[in-house]
């Protein structure tokens, strides 16, 4: 389905601009024979479904929120093949068939953090500035693969941000925060997801922003809550966005966390897969709006009944779960 969407897209595109993109940039013919294969790989439509997800759920004003997505090797081999660099030449020109990732990657730019544990690493990682609802359209703008260094303190481009664009503005964030979720879930964390839901802005003015506070607030909405997150929700303070202040108080918050609260800014999220880190967004504002609907029926929390604390324990010991003890 994201296939079809990106083609029809780009066809349109094409119309509209009434010129074709084959003759777009200077890599000419070959440039595109790329192009096309890397947007359709399954790890790109998934990436490209979930900024589309948060979209349509109305969590992305502007140019709100962004994502990325820590490549697996065989993810790597396959953008490799795509771009007809190490080895590989899918529908690539045989004369490029021998250039290496320099013939296509831009110059290394500086990051504002130091991750030697990323060594080498790709992210798939949202535009600065770009729109999600655009990322359906176009996936080559509004995204693009950056590969970091040895010493894990700079990245270079090797696809997309296409028109001269660049990573988020929280670059530095994602890649601290993945380096501190590959550690603490050995590789298995993979996926960065941070959206600005009205209900988690909302329930930021009203709850005070304490860890503890907002998971046993959501907790006890609904039975689900302790299943999908009983290591609970973390919280990080007002920073200015896109700062290292913000980034580093975030780290701190997601290892022992896979959602975090950007307090009057919005939700952070990890998981191993696209899905998995939706799914979370997802219960995590679902659970917010169950509360706000509950507040808005009694005229504040003071509530009829909820989910008591040996209900909690009890899904939890049902489904083989260890509650945070920090919050039960
Ligand atoms: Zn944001």
């Amino acid at each position: 389905m994201a296939a079809e969407l990106i083609d029809a897209a780009r066809k349109q595109q094409e119309k509209v601009q009434g010129k074709s993109m084959r003759c777009k940039k200077s890599h000419g013919e070959a440039r595109m024979a790329y192009v096309s294969q890397v947007v359709d790989l399954e790890f790109v439509q998934d990436f490209v479904r979930m900024c589309d997800g948060g979209w349509q759920q109305g969590w992305h004003e502007r140019n709100g929120g962004n994502a990325s997505y820590r490549l697996a090797e065989e993810d790597i081999a396959a953008v490799k093949a795509c771009l007809g660099v190490g080895g590989h030449a899918i529908g690539f020109a045989a004369s490029d068939e021998s250039s290496g990732l320099e013939a296509v990657a831009g110059e290394w730019i500086a990051l504002e953090v130091c991750e030697p544990f990323l060594a080498h690493e790709w992210l798939l990682i949202t535009a600065t500035g770009s729109y999600m609802q655009n990322v359906v359209r176009l996936p080559e703008q509004c995204l693009g693969l950056i590969e970091l260094n040895e010493q894990g303190d700079a990245y270079r481009v090797v696809w997309g941000f296409e028109g001269g664009g660049r990573p988020t503005s929280e670059v530095s964030s994602h890649v601290m925060i993945h380096s501190v979720k590959s550690r603490a879930t050995e590789g298995a964390s993979r996926v960065l997801y941070h959206c600005h839901p009205t209900v988690v802005n909302a329930l930021c003015l009203a709850l005070p922003h304490d860890a503890r506070e907002w998971t046993r607030t959501l907790w006890k909405t609904m039975t689900e809550c302790m299943v999908v997150f009983p290591e609970g929700i973390g919280m990080v303070s007002c920073h200015v966005p896109g700062s290292l202040d913000l980034a580093r108080e975030t780290a701190v918050a997601m290892e022992g966390h896979n959602a975090a609260i950007w307090a009057h800014h919005g939700l952070c999220v990890t998981g191993g897969t696209c899905d998995e880190a939706f799914g979370l967004a997802h219960v995590v504002v679902k659970a917010a709006q169950i509360y706000e609907s509950a507040c808005a029926m009694c005229a504040g929390p003071s509530f009829r009944q909820q989910i008591s604390d040996e209900d909690l324990l009890r899904i939890a010991q049902t489904f083989g779960l260890t509650p945070n003890p920090k919050y039960l």
